[in-house]
């Protein structure tokens, strides 16, 4: 079937519409995707509808460390071999999946949802730095690393943060500058984000 033989119906264009408000797929790319599913298997549609539903219901935030997961406390909070004198703090849930895929960090996460952005009107009280405080009041924490984005609001954060966190007596690491100025972390690659890891810094 070629694409322009089939007309453009309700059922179409709003599938349509609905892959274009997807994060890095123009009009194009959505169109293309419709076509995909209406030639593929019955099957294919079913899984993917499903998949979707099954995020949104059964996806929730770890009430620790703000991860994504289908439990709570999510698998690496309750993981009876993580290193609980280390928490990592991420901007988010992606960046985990990058720094556990390198598979040399063994601690606890922290993710805060976000970078302080006063450009964007993002302060400090709209990610999780007051449950990332509270979390480290009283406890067995040794070192917290740094490892928002290397971007102006991911530098801006960690500076906000080091201050908050060096008055209590927890060493503040940052991760090295193996990570070229401007990278998301959930981008880096293996090598460059173990490197970061092993050469991170006092901050
Ligand atoms: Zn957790």
């Amino acid at each position: 079937m070629n694409q322009n033989s089939v007309p453009a119906t309700d059922a179409i264009s709003k599938l349509v519409q609905e892959f274009s408000k997807l994060p890095g797929i123009g009009p194009k790319s959505a169109q293309r995707v419709t076509f995909y599913l209406l030639r593929a298997p019955d099957e294919q549609s079913r899984l993917l509808a499903e998949a979707l539903l099954s995020l949104k219901q059964k996806i929730t935030l770890c009430s620790t460390c703000f991860n994504v997961t289908e439990s709570d406390p999510c698998p690496i909070c309750r993981h009876p071999e993580r290193d609980t004198s280390q928490i990592c703090i991420v901007e988010q849930p992606q960046d985990i999946l990058a720094l556990e895929h390198t598979g040399i960090y063994k601690g606890l996460y922290h993710v805060l949802h976000g970078a302080i952005s006063p450009t964007e009107g993002i302060g400090s009280e709209d990610i999780r730095i007051k449950e990332l405080l509270s979390r480290l009041q009283n406890s067995t924490v040794e070192e917290v690393i740094l490892a928002t984005n290397t971007n102006l609001e991911g530098e801006q954060t960690a500076m906000y943060l080091s201050q908050l966190i060096a008055p209590l007596g927890i060493k503040v690491t940052r991760l090295a500058r193996g990570l070229p100025f401007g990278t998301e972390l959930e981008y880096a690659d293996d090598v460059t984000l173990t490197r970061a890891l092993e050469g991170r810094q006092e901050f």
